[in-house]
């Protein structure tokens, strides 16, 4: 599962989980105020891409579509 970091590693500031973020593929995250002066991330040199948003919370997905949370969590155990 993506780790969703709630700041931008350059500017400290603050990012929502259902805002626009930017990251590469170790998970440095950055707002897009600062992705825009960024070529690449500034840790790593890798792509920097559109973060995807997440509006629910484990227990949301869980409600939705039960067994799809656990089927993942449990891999091939029957
Ligand atoms: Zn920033
Ligand atoms: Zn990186």
């Amino acid at each position: 599962m993506l780790k969703m970091k709630t700041t931008c590693e350059l500017c400290a500031g603050q990012l929502r989980n259902d805002g626009e973020a930017f990251i590469c593929s170790y998970e440095c995250t950055y707002c897009p105020a600062c992705t825009v002066d960024l070529a690449a991330c500034p840790n790593c040199a890798g792509e920097l891409v559109r973060r995807p948003t997440r509006t629910t919370g484990v227990a949301e997905i869980t409600r939705r579509a039960p067994g799809r949370l656990l089927r993942k969590v449990r891999g091939s155990q029957p």
